[in-house]
């Protein structure tokens, strides 16, 4: 019965406990028993508990009064925003999560607007009561700013549980039932999806018309026909059901072992269904931030890429292909969400798969128009063309929204301006400034959010999505070390800051390069013309008579230590460059 459904998802800036609050509503629906509940409940992999961060979204069906309630927990940073817009698109409401010691901030912003776009019924819940630093009067009267009535406002205490029984019964009063149609053919939206090892590609799935049974089953935008294995839905772990009907929010295990015939936005109908017309889908998520990846071993390649197609299959916003590079040889070229998504990766290889990689530094993608009249994009240094050819380059930009008190108005704009950043515009609510720029990603995945924080003693929050793509002045900047090119560190860089950026990349490298037998030159150039050097001094006499001189079993000791720290060190030429080396160049300054 469609009257006794609800469905939404909890929105928040992140640490504003979305998380916490749905551990309250399963504990208090008796989904999860009090005795198993553990914090964050829903982030169930390693990664999201250790760093408190959900990445995944989380579906789960509770029972309640007679009402089946499916909640969707949503991560709240800024690289899995995709993740906040599938979830809105198989709800009817969403509750939007305020810390109340922090007020409106700028993903409240970014999702409350998603779902205004979306239609959805929004409760604002002003959350951590608790505290006694809590700011519950203005927060209130944020919400407010943004066109909620005070008395629709809910304050709350996820942590305590305080009023956290009002949630579920203002949730089944407010937000609409599903209004599907059950006697349609089938229709249902594919939100999400994770791979299982014995049931294949699991689809998650909003059923709009009709019910889903274990008839044969295609999806429209693919074409893929499947025989399902299973269905059922979350609660939290997955439950078979003999069907889901129209209204329902459960899953579909497909059998399927390619997440490419399964993508999320896709619709599912029955195999034998004539002209159903495909539901609205939402944008795909689009890699942004590109780095290459390669094993410190090289004989791990074949773990490597198996490790990395595994990976793929739970997170279709992962890209990767085979690369080589003279420096590093064989590896990966790999596309990430963001910076925090490519970290994120890159740790779950070393802890699922033993895998520890040199990630080479980020690049965004550049669209770059030849001047025979040819269109490219490059996503590395290493593609770069030959100048001489070029007729433009295009850059990405994005939308910025920075969120912060407004005594920093002055430190922000200033980052901002040092960011290549374009103003657009700056709104005053009480005592918050909202700003809109567009800014360059290439300058914000670099240390654009750590200088932000500090820049405001922590209280501004930023948001932001692609904007266009813009023209840029770019070059090559190459790397040398012992007058040997080394690709895997060269760099796009704006003409205006070549110089400045390649005396601070060749001191912060000269200084991560341990010295040896003989004096190192680090040298950055470009088209062959060195713009700036810095030395790696040779060891002093002394410390190599140390090292031959003297006590059998140091000797010994030492060798076996340098053995052991070869592992992390790649040769290049007669240079040996450790691991750190290749981080300190991530570090922009
Ligand atoms: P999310 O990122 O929105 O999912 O936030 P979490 O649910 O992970 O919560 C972030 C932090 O805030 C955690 O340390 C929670 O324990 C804490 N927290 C959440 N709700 C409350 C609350 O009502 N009171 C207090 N004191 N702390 C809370
Ligand atoms: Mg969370």
């Amino acid at each position: 019965m469609q009257s006794h459904i609800r469905n939404f998802a909890i929105i928040a800036h992140v640490d504003h406990g979305k998380s916490t609050l749905a551990d309250r509503l399963l504990e208090l629906t008796g989904t999860v028993a009090k005795r198993d509940m553990a914090e964050q409940f829903l982030d169930s992999n390693p990664i999201e508990r250790e760093r408190g961060i959900t990445i995944k979204l989380a579906p789960v069906r509770m029972e309640w009064n007679g009402y089946i309630l499916n909640l969707i927990d949503t991560p709240g940073h800024v690289d899995f925003s995709y993740e906040v817009s599938r979830s809105l698109a198989a709800c009817e409401g969403a509750l939007l999560v305020v810390d109340a010691t922090q007020g409106v901030q700028a993903q409240t912003l970014a999702h409350l607007h998603q779902a205004r776009t979306g239609n959805l019924v929004i409760i604002p819940i002003i959350n951590k009561i608790d505290l006694p630093n809590a700011r519950i009067e203005e927060t209130k009267k944020e919400l407010v700013d943004l066109g909620f009535r005070e008395e629709d406002i809910l304050e709350i205490s996820a942590k305590t549980g305080k009023n956290v029984e009002s949630v579920l019964q203002v949730a089944i009063d407010r937000v609409s039932p599903p209004h599907g149609e059950p006697d349609k053919p089938l229709r249902a939206l594919v939100f999400s999806s994770q791979y299982d090892a014995h049931k294949g590609v699991v689809v998650f799935v909003r059923v709009v018309d009709g019910s889903i049974s274990l008839d044969r089953l295609k999806f429209l935008f693919s074409g893929a026909e499947v025989a399902p294995v299973e269905v059922g839905y979350f609660s939290p772990k997955m439950i078979p059901s003999s069907s889901l009907s129209s209204g329902e929010v459960g899953y579909i295990a497909t059998g399927l072992k390619d997440v490419r015939f399964a993508k999320v936005g896709d619709t599912i109908t029955v195999a034998q269904a004539v002209d159903v017309s495909p539901l609205e889908g939402y944008k795909e998520p689009k890699p942004m931030v590109f780095l290459g990846l390669f094993p410190v071993d090289s004989a791990e390649l074949t773990l490597a890429r198996e490790a990395m197609e595994k990976l793929r299959l739970s997170d279709s916003a992962f890209t990767f292909r085979p690369i080589s590079s003279l420096a590093l040889g064989n590896g990966f070229h790999c596309g990430f969400l963001g910076l925090l998504h490519a970290e994120i990766v890159q740790e779950r290889l070393l802890r699922e798969f033993g895998l520890t990689m040199i990630a080479t530094a980020p690049s965004v993608e550049y669209q770059i128009y030849l001047r025979h009249g040819a269109e490219i994009s490059i996503q590395s240094a290493s593609e770069f063309p030959d100048p001489s050819t070029i007729e433009e380059v295009r850059e990405p930009v994005m939308q910025v929204a920075i969120f912060g008190p407004k005594r920093f108005v002055g430190s922000i704009m200033q980052l901002v301006q040092e960011k290549r950043g374009i103003y657009v515009d700056l709104k005053y609510q009480a005592e918050q400034a909202e700003f809109t720029y567009l800014v360059p990603l290439s300058e914000m995945i670099v240390d654009f959010f750590d200088r932000l924080k500090s820049a405001t003693e922590g209280y501004a929050s930023l948001d932001y999505e692609f904007y266009e793509y813009q023209p840029v002045n770019v070059v090559k900047l190459d790397v040398l070390v012992n007058k040997e090119k080394v690709d895997a560190f060269s760099v796009l860089v704006v003409e205006s800051q070549t110089q400045f950026y390649g005396r601070d990349l060749v001191e912060r490298l000269a200084g991560a390069i341990p010295r040896q037998q003989f004096q190192i030159p680090v040298q950055a150039a470009i088209g062959g013309q060195v713009i700036a050097r810095a030395d790696v001094k040779a060891f002093r006499k002394d410390v190599i008579q140390k090292l031959y001189g003297g006590d059998r079993s140091r000797k010994d000791k030492l060798l076996d230590k340098q053995k052991k720290g070869k592992a992390k060190m790649k040769m290049i030429g007669r240079v040996e460059i450790p691991q750190s080396a290749f981080f300190a160049v991530l570090k922009r300054t």
